[in-house]
């Protein structure tokens, strides 16, 4: 997928969020309308989709889901993770191990997928760049 075929779409570098409004000029501000974040165009991540694929902010916005989904369907690895390394409080009882604070396990679910969303964005923007550079 060459750029010139590709849609980019920016995205906010704190959260994510497709939610961003941004000025068309270089060193234009840029903002973020899921958690605040204001900066330069240039700080957003920009994300590629090819053309053909479709509308840019719902392709992403189903990748996002997509995501959320795979590391809900883990979310027992994660917690075991999370428990075992003191990130959440925990007792055993028999087998089981029962979480004590579940808004806890939410909240680091939700960065869980988060965090991962950007670092591909971050590592797929690299990927562009260095394409492009070469
Ligand atoms: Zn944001």
């Amino acid at each position: 997928m060459a750029i010139s075929e590709s849609e980019f779409l920016r995205v906010c570098p704190e959260c994510a969020s497709a939610m961003t409004e941004c000025s068309g000029l270089v060193g234009g501000s840029a903002s973020c309308g899921a958690c605040g974040w204001k900066g330069k165009r240039e700080d957003m991540l920009t994300v590629p989709f090819a053309a053909q694929m479709g509308n840019p902010t719902e392709l992403f916005i189903t990748m996002r889901n997509d995501l959320r989904s795979l590391v809900s369907v883990n979310a027992t690895h994660f917690l075991r993770f999370l428990v075992k390394w003191g990130f959440i409080p925990a007792v055993q009882r028999g087998d089981k191990i029962e979480i004590l604070t579940t808004t806890w396990a939410t909240r680091y679910m939700n960065v869980i997928a988060r965090g991962v969303l950007l670092a591909v964005i971050e590592e797929r923007q690299k990927i562009e760049k260095e394409r492009v550079d070469a």
